[in-house]
């Protein structure tokens, strides 16, 4: 089982979940999802997907229930195989570039978003990298 070196559990899931599994939890989340997010940090910093832990609001920026808002049974969030990454010292556009321009480093991503202020990745099976803009619904191999 891969142990994330930089990620606790409850970062990774909703409070529902973390209740139920405890540190069990990660094992609901892809590990290749799991050893993108230990590379993301080592290379960009500190990031946060999940606060509740720590007083903050977000709770379904890894693993997603259907107690989320935006809920889809489709997303890869509802089978732990995307993440939605805030980075302190990164900005979203910043991350996606040098993803793009550094593939070799993260050779489990094939999908993230554009025009959004997070960095969403996800290990689909799909062609690599796809870049995809929830705005215009435009989607582009990178
Ligand atoms: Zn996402």
């Amino acid at each position: 089982m891969y142990q994330p070196r930089f990620f606790k559990a409850q970062e990774l899931v909703p409070p529902s979940v973390y209740k139920k599994m405890g540190d069990k939890s990660l094992s609901l989340i892809d590990d290749r999802v799991l050893m993108t997010l230990d590379q993301l940090r080592l290379k960009m910093g500190l990031c946060t997907i999940n606060n509740w832990c720590f007083g903050g609001n977000f709770e379904q920026s890894g693993l997603r229930t259907d107690e989320c808002k935006v809920f889809s049974p489709t997303s890869q969030h509802a089978f732990g195989r995307a993440m939605d990454c805030k980075f302190r010292d990164h900005t979203a556009e910043q991350v996606r570039q040098f993803v793009i321009n550094n593939k070799e480093m993260f050779p489990y991503i094939t999908f993230i978003e554009s025009d959004v202020t997070w960095f969403h990745f996800d290990v689909r099976n799909g062609e690599r990298i796809t870049l995809w803009s929830p705005k215009t619904g435009e989607s582009k191999i990178v």
